[in-house]
């Protein structure tokens, strides 16, 4: 009997599809397809979409995600490298999903470099399975170039989403933490076991939800205080005003301009909320400017 989600890809139609295409799935492109109906329901619930969105979704290999996404939202443009997944995607959802074919948009350009003219509309929310070998920039790449993204669900590597969602102070508070950040709030939104993909990767995934929110700073703030955080973490055991004397031009300097933004100079960036970074950048951007 036919459920309501019939529509989606199960091991038996991954297998078939791959087998029609002559794709076997490269570690260089983090081509693991989700073959489990379920995880497809789970990914989209945790994306928590409106009827009005219009999501990009980074790399639908064959369709597993696009599938769940295309009855659910206003429109879905996918965005995948590969050309010979692109170029067979259209008919999977054609054949598969036909009452929502029509909202459905293929590019076929590297994530990593699209912009606003490649794409039909401007997206409201980021969704994928993204490919893990450059998850965290295609991210923070999509997260700059698409300010019109309020919400963004995607699945990385564990490791990578508990990075991704770390607060200050623990060892895994980073540059993509911080980065993130800048941007909304970061949360974990669940564990996915191995075998939910084919092929099964070696590691668990995570999903990792950000809430995209005004902070109060303006999106062009990005420039001066990506640098700072950059700098901050580039020797991880020194201190700030050692990490940043070479962008302020010595100890000194830094020192002060730390003082100025009530930031101890002898803290470790990894104390650091984003908040701090962009007063830093402000404090900065004014005695340049003096
Ligand atoms: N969404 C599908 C799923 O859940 O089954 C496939 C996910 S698979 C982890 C990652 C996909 O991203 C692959 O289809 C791969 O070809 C594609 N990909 C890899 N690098 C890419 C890039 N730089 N830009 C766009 N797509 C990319």
């Amino acid at each position: 009997m036919s459920t309501p989600d019939s529509h989606l890809l199960g091991p038996v139609e991954i297998r078939d599809l791959a087998a029609e295409l002559d794709v076997t799935p490269t570690k260089k492109l983090g081509q693991n397809f989700v073959h489990d109906p379920n995880t497809v329901r789970r990914i989209v619930a945790a994306a928590d979409l409106s009827p009005d969105d219009v999501v990009i979704e980074v790399g639908p290999g064959l369709g597993s995600l696009t599938l769940g996404l295309v009855d659910t939202v206003r429109r879905v443009v996918a965005v995948e490298i590969d050309p010979r997944l692109a170029g067979r995607l259209e008919q999977t959802v054609t054949q598969r999903a036909p009452a929502f074919a029509d909202r459905l948009d293929v590019v076929n350009i590297d994530a990593l470099k699209v912009t606003a003219a490649d794409l039909p509309e401007a997206p409201t929310a980021l969704v994928a399975n993204l490919p893990y070998n450059v998850s965290v920039p295609v991210l923070l790449h999509l997260l700059e170039e698409f300010p019109s993204i309020r919400r963004v669900l995607v699945m990385v590597q564990a490791e990578v989403a508990d990075r991704l969602a770390a607060q200050p102070g623990s060892k895994i508070y980073g540059v993509p933490s911080v980065k993130a950040s800048f941007y909304g709030d970061v949360t974990r939104a669940g564990s996915i076991g191995k075998n939910v993909f084919w092929p099964a990767p070696k590691i668990e995934s995570g999903l990792v939800r950000i809430d995209v929110r005004d902070k109060g700073w303006s999106r062009e703030a990005r420039s001066e205080v990506f640098p700072l955080i950059d700098a901050a973490f580039a020797q991880r055991r020194k201190t700030l005003r050692s990490c940043l004397s070479g962008i302020f031009g010595s100890g000194a300097a830094a020192e002060e301009a730390l003082v100025a933004a009530d930031i101890d100079p002898q803290l470790r960036g990894e104390k650091l909320l984003v908040d701090d970074y962009v007063r830093l950048a402000e404090v900065r951007k004014a005695s340049s400017s003096d």
